[in-house]
């Protein structure tokens, strides 16, 4: 369904953006990876599945390093047919003890990179009149948190990206949309989970069903696969129309 199609999947080294990844390398997609850690175990997991891919290690909060990926993956594959905006950091903290450069980098990493690897996509998306934006969102760009005042405010900042992406492309064969996840098992939500453990002096799996517990009826995290297998949906031609939604896929934390 993909082959041909080049997919650039920012953070793709681990948890989300590397189940997207594979999800679209399973349909033919190249692939381009980034993000920070150990990229050769993706890179030769997503080449096991018969596609090209190269790896990019921009840094998502420097504008100039989301320039020199793009120029990469245009040397490399032509152009980028579909972008995922993935890349994301959490911080937990009030309001009044939120560190500044942690707000700023929040912000940089899960909201204004969006801005710069679309803007710089966007161009040979039209010209070929295709292509797939997905920003990776949270079920936080739909509501609020207690103590995630900068990550909420990034990802509710990146559904009103989506839309007006998606409005500015709206008789062309580009489309926007985002993808919102509940709770899904990462290294950025165990980490989560090991400080609620540390602090409350209780156990791993007890964290868990907590964090669960208060947000997700379900009591159940989403997988990356699963996620993957939405993304694939925007990219097929079913997805032709579907433009500007944020999909939750939060095991009914929303439906409350
Ligand atoms: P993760 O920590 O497993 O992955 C984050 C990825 O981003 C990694 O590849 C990391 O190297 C990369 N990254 C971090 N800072 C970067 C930077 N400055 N430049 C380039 N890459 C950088 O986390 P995840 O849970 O897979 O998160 C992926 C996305 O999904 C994030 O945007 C996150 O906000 C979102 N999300 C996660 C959950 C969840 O429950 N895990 C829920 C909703 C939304």
């Amino acid at each position: 369904m993909l082959k041909g199609k080049t997919a650039l999947v920012t953070g793709s080294t681990s948890g989300i953006g590397l189940g997207i990844a594979k999800s679209l390398a399973e349909r033919g997609a190249n692939i381009i990876l980034n993000g920070f850690g150990d990229s050769e175990g993706p890179r030769r997991e997503i080449a096991s599945l018969g596609v090209q891919v190269a790896y990019h290690g921009a840094d998502m909060s420097k504008p100039a390093e989301i320039e020199e990926m793009m120029k990469f993956a245009a040397a490399q594959f032509g152009r980028v047919d579909i972008l995922v905006n993935n890349a994301g950091i959490q911080h937990v903290a009030k309001i009044e003890d939120f560190p500044v450069e942690k707000w700023d980098a929040v912000l940089a990493i899960n909201l204004s990179s969006a801005f710069h690897a679309t803007r710089l996509a966007l161009p040979a998306m039209k010209v070929a009149n295709w292509g797939r934006i997905i920003n990776v969102a949270s079920a936080h760009g739909l509501v609020g948190s207690a103590e995630k005042s900068a990550y909420v405010a990034a990802k509710h900042g990146l559904v009103g990206l989506t839309k007006v992406t998606a409005l500015e492309n709206a008789t062309t064969g580009v489309t926007c949309n985002a993808i919102c996840p509940g709770w899904v098992l990462t290294p950025l939500v165990q980490k989560q989970v090991d400080a609620r453990a540390a602090a409350q002096n209780i156990s791993n799996e007890d964290a868990k069903r907590q964090l669960l517990g208060e947000k997700e009826p379900s009591m159940q995290f989403t997988t990356p696969a699963e996620l993957g297998e939405l993304a694939v949906f925007f990219c097929s031609a079913a997805g032709n129309n579907v433009r500007g939604v944020a999909w939750n896929m939060d095991g009914g934390w929303l439906a409350q």
